[in-house]
């Protein structure tokens, strides 16, 4: 029989085959995935008793023969009257539906799921099906050349199942390499619900009849069997992948070896997991890990991989995970996500906007959960340590990144995240929010009512501040991720009556101003011949000379920087545009100068220019060194200076 396919379309095929030309390779998953619907469809009618016939050996077979390449399977078959209605009428009248319905979004589209049997002609010039069908019928011979007319007659086909023949066009040749079939297996059906065997591969094991004689270890020889290679059929897939067994049937163990069969190339294990398991309202399994941020994070590795059914669709999930989750590794496994649409319609999609938050709840009650299990741990007499860490505090400083962009970026999220974020002081100790107001608030509420968060954001380099800090009994936050300034002022927005500032944003009577002031020991008309003396050795661009009276045992001199100023600055350098202004502002500082003590008196006094110039130069640089602002040149001069001085 001969006919005309039902396609409104001169010749459809140079449209296929341009339309998806990027993206050819995904014919293979579109065959494969027919032949595993077919393999599935017949044991289900197997286990209801339809078909009473012998499963067999179900494996679907990919072969490369000369200029063909073969897909078999054991599965249903199909009868002429199907290979008719499946074939030669819906599925190409669907190609030109799809064609016309994605013209203009062929860019956006997730996966170019649902091409189906026809995706074939992307890579081949003539496609041939082979067929017999499990019901009583004679087997099928179908070929198509790529015109709209195609040839069916009765075929020869004797066992039960379905070939899929191409002919792949001569701009096509990569199809019939052998390591790029192999590399499609992998990456679209390495976890398809049926095995798929691809070739062989070898396997090295005792031979049963060859032995070689070794070494017995006692000046005698025994017998060994000899290692032999065996070729085996090689199957390119797990059938039965972790994420879709029950997390009870899991160990610790098993997530981590499934982690490594998903990322070969990646050898560090993830900190934890999280398995997904809803049935309603939507269908989505998959399991997601927490993988330790470095600071150089490269998100185009160990992607999440997104798979409908356990057929591989993407490994671009944007929309389908909240974004502050989209470095978490891992599998998601949907049929209800709507795969063949652009990426702006997917992220309308009420069941995806639904797994979104689904996978956010999700990621929050585990956090949640962490914040109130305590790590097992054990002293040197076996007994369990009380004052263990939780798992949230043992694991904070690699995850923290993803609870702050969370925070700051999602609603929900952050509403839970205010119970069991953590706040790690510069001791190393771990805090959650409410705990952490009521530690400090005693000694660190101002005259106005507000609770003042001290921070630094390295401890070498604000050590000094840090130490002033800690003798006034003040507790000093460790805030060293590259969200802080945004997160900080969130907090400051979350939590009423609270300001964070750094340890160096100002002296320390200031950075909490309580109601007493310190007396002043010049008068201002000394102050004001200070002044001008200081500045004329500081480079005024950077430097703001102030004079404050602080306690005569304070530093003469002391750096600070403001830390409105130098939030706006940060922020505005990781947001990327917007604060434009503040990012572009070069960074000032205050040179505060402590009227108080001894050495400025000594300034003042001082009747040799010279020696006056060289004492505040000294003053100004040892407040420089200890801000790690002193360097190059200027420090190797500082370095002279001091000697001379001492000689
Ligand atoms: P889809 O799989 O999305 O329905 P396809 O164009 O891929 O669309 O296939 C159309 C139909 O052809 C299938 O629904 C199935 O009924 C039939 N079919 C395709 N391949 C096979 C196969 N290997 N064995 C049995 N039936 C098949």
């Amino acid at each position: 029989m001969q006919g005309n396919l039902n396609v409104q379309t001169e010749n459809i095929f140079p449209v296929i085959k341009k339309f998806l030309y990027s993206d050819h390779e995904i014919f293979l998953r579109e065959l494969i995935s027919n032949a595993i619907d077919a393999t599935q469809k017949l044991k289900a009618l197997s286990s209801r008793g339809e078909y009473q016939g012998e499963l067999g050996d179900l494996t679907v077979e990919v072969k490369i023969d000369k200029k063909k390449l073969i897909i078999s399977d054991r599965g249903i078959g199909m009868t002429q009257d199907e290979i008719d209605k499946y074939i030669n009428q819906i599925a190409f009248s669907g190609a030109n539906d799809f064609l016309d319905k994605y013209k203009d979004v062929q860019e956006n589209l997730i996966g170019h799921f649902g091409l189906g049997f026809y995706s074939a002609f992307m890579v081949a010039d003539k496609v041939e099906i082979d067929t017999k069908s499990y019901k009583e019928a004679p087997a099928m011979h179908w070929s198509c050349d790529g015109s709209p007319e195609f040839e069916m007659k009765e075929g020869k086909k004797k066992e039960r199942g379905t070939d899929i023949i191409l002919h792949i066009a001569d701009d096509c040749k990569e199809f019939l390499e052998e390591h790029r079939i192999l590399e499609l297996l992998k990456k679209y059906c390495r976890f398809m619900p049926i095995a798929i065997r691809f070739g062989e591969e070898s396997k090295w094991e005792d031979s049963e009849t060859e032995f070689t004689e070794v070494d017995d270890g006692n000046g005698g020889k025994k017998k060994q069997p000899k290692r032999v290679e065996k070729k085996v059929p090689r199957i390119i897939n797990d059938t039965d992948p972790a994420w879709r067994k029950k997390p009870a049937d899991l160990t610790d163990e098993d997530y981590k070896k499934f982690y490594h069969e998903l990322y070969p190339m990646n050898f560090e294990d993830p900190l934890f997991q999280i398995h997904l398991n809803v049935d309603y309202p939507f269908n989505l399994t998959g399991i997601l890990y927490f993988p330790k941020v470095r600071k150089t994070i490269d998100p185009n590795r160990n992607k999440i991989q997104l798979y409908c059914n356990q057929v591989f669709v993407t490994d671009s999930v944007e929309g389908v995970v909240p974004e502050y989750l989209m470095l978490l590794h891992g599998v998601l496994d949907s049929p209800d996500i709507p795969l063949n649409v652009s990426r702006s319609y997917l992220q309308s999609d009420s069941n995806v906007k639904k797994i979104a938050q689904h996978i956010s709840k999700k990621v929050a009650d585990k956090l949640e959960e962490m914040s109130k299990i305590k790590v097992e741990l054990k002293d040197a007499e076996g007994n369990d340590v009380t004052d263990a860490p939780t798992q949230l505090e043992e694991k904070w400083d690699d995850i923290k990144i993803f609870v702050e962009y969370g925070m700051l970026t999602e609603e929900k999220f952050c509403e839970r995240a205010m119970k069991f974020s953590l706040l790690k002081n510069t001791e190393g100790k771990y805090f959650k929010l409410d705990d952490y107001r009521e530690k400090i608030k005693a000694l660190q509420t101002d005259k106005d009512k507000n609770v003042i968060y001290l921070y630094a954001t390295d401890v070498d380099e604000q050590h000094a501040y840090i130490s002033k800090a800690k003798e006034k009994g003040y507790d000093v936050l460790l805030m060293d991720s590259v969200l802080n300034s945004h997160y900080i002022n969130l907090l400051e927005q979350r939590i009423e009556k609270t300001r964070f500032v750094r340890v160096d944003g100002d002296t320390v009577e200031k950075l909490i101003a309580h109601e007493d002031s310190i007396p002043e020991k010049l008068t201002q008309e000394e102050k004001d011949k200070l002044k001008p003396i200081i500045e004329n050795e500081v480079d005024k661009a950077r430097f703001t000379v102030m004079l404050e009276s602080m306690e005569s045992d304070d530093q003469p001199m002391v750096i600070t920087q403001n830390e409105f100023m130098r939030r706006y600055k940060e922020m505005s350098q990781t947001s990327g545009g917007g604060m434009g202004f503040y990012g572009e502002m070069p960074d000032s500082y205050n040179l505060v100068v402590n009227i108080n003590h001894p050495l400025i008196g000594q300034v003042l006094n001082e009747g040799d220019a010279d020696k006056q110039k060289q004492l505040v130069h000294q003053l100004t640089d040892l407040a420089l060194l200890s801000n790690g602002l002193l360097k190059g040149e200027a420090l190797t001069q500082f370095i002279k200076r001091s000697v001379d001085i001492i000689k």
